[in-house]
């Protein structure tokens, strides 16, 4: 299906009009210029896709193709309301258009889902297998409200693998291979609402990696989920350990959406001692950017609070984090996560009694906290579970070895 590069570059050359197209749309660091100054990818695999692309552009790209412009608001349509996978089955577009844009290395986007798998409670993990055969997981939570209407969370990573190792995460214990391109994170949204036939409501950026590594990718993601398949940003959660200088550039977007610092800890020896990134940026300095990041978007920053036994749960720890919260983040929200086990690690889960004494010491003194419901626990797709069952397998896969996968459990 996929043609060699060199079958690109011929026709590249022999379609005049696919030049501007190749330029219209910013490839990636793989793209390599041609003496004609035109944009082709430099491997076949790097295909030029769809999925990704806003209104404009894709009228954009129509132009380019000699197609009129209202060419680009079906192919948008064709893309995130009927959410057609292949251009080939474009049926409202001229044949001609179809087949230019494909043998010009243009394709929709969508990958494969390589394994599908539901916890009792409804929870669907996803492993999705990209074109360079790389896995990644995504997650929908259904929840169904007072009204019998139901909300649906798709749980989505930003990276394959995780670089940041917190040391009670299976992600960042499987290893991390390459961030992903927006496309690779849109189409998550769009496997989980036809895995469960239902709209996604909300997006939390809680599945593999740290998507303040991935900022440009997560932020053109935000895009396209908000503008073209029409999530409301106050419906989508960006969630960071805390990466040094992302979080004032984050700020400058100024997004209705929700950001989560992931804290774990009141203070910087214990933190470090848990999350070994916090060494290289102190947790007032995490706190001062967290402080500005109200000032300039209007939007309180919320905490995640893993609770791990003996660790962090211990009720004086609650006050300190009241205290830190008063200084430096009035208001703000904490989402208690009581430990998702994972294979290979020490750290308990708290008993009941001990989170609700967390959290009751919290509220006492004004901090509005939530405790984390476990949803897709015997799927292994909770908070911080993905890949705890794959992870013994390699991030990358062989397609011969599709078939002789062993099941594996899923849990956010
Ligand atoms: N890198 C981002 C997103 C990670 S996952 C971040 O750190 O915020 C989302 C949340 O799940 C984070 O708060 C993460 O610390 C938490 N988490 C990871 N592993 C967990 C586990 N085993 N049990 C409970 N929470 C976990």
């Amino acid at each position: 299906m996929i043609a060699t590069s060199m079958a690109v570059l011929q026709h590249t050359y022999a379609v005049p009009l696919a030049r501007a197209a190749a330029r219209s749309r910013s490839l990636s660091a793989f793209a390599v210029p041609t003496k004609a100054g035109v944009s082709v990818p430099s491997n076949a695999r790097e295909s030029q896709v769809l999925l990704g692309m806003s209104e404009p552009e894709l009228q954009r790209l129509a132009l380019d193709f000699g197609q009129e412009k209202y060419r680009g608001k079906q192919l948008h349509h064709l893309l995130y309301q009927r959410k057609v996978k292949d251009i080939q089955d474009f049926s409202n577009l001229p044949l001609a258009f179809r087949n230019d844009l494909q043998e010009s290395g243009w394709r929709v986007g969508w990958s494969p889902i390589y394994q599908t798998v539901k916890a009792a409670d409804g929870t669907i993990k996803l492993l999705i297998k990209l074109e360079d055969n790389r896995l990644i997981e995504t997650v929908g939570i259904p929840v169904e409200d007072e009204k019998g209407s139901m909300r649906l969370t798709a749980c989505v990573s930003s990276q394959v693998g995780c670089p940041l190792k917190c040391s009670f995460c299976a992600t960042g214990k499987g290893g991390f291979s390459r961030n992903l391109q927006s496309h690779e994170i849109v189409e998550q949204v769009l496997a989980i609402e036809e895995v469960f036939k239902h709209r996604v409501t909300n997006v939390v950026f809680m599945g593999m990696g740290e998507p303040m590594l991935n900022m440009k990718s997560v932020l053109e993601a935000h895009r396209c989920l908000n503008k073209d398949i029409q999530i409301g940003q106050r419906m989508i959660t960006i969630s960071t350990v805390g990466v040094p200088n992302t979080i004032r550039r984050l700020a400058s977007h100024k997004l209705q959406s929700t950001l989560a610092v992931s804290l774990h800890a009141p203070n910087q020896k214990l933190r470090e001692s848990i999350v070994p990134s916090a060494k290289s940026y102190p947790l007032e300095a995490l706190m001062k950017d967290c402080q500005d990041y109200f000032q300039k978007t209007s939007r309180r920053v919320s905490f995640e609070y893993a609770l791990l036994a003996g660790v962090n749960d211990a009720e004086e720890h609650a006050v300190e984090l009241a205290d830190l919260l008063r200084e430096w983040a009035r208001g703000s929200h904490v989402n208690l996560i009581p430990f998702n086990p994972i294979d290979g690690s020490d750290y308990r889960r708290p008993y009941k009694k001990a989170v609700l004494a967390f959290a009751n010491a919290l509220e006492s003194r004004k901090v509005t906290v939530s405790v984390r419901q476990t949803r897709g626990l015997d799927a292994s797709a909770a908070c911080g579970q993905l890949r705890n069952e794959f992870q013994k397998s390699p991030l990358v896969v062989e397609s011969e070895e599709m078939e002789s996968q062993p099941e594996f459990a899923v849990a956010c």
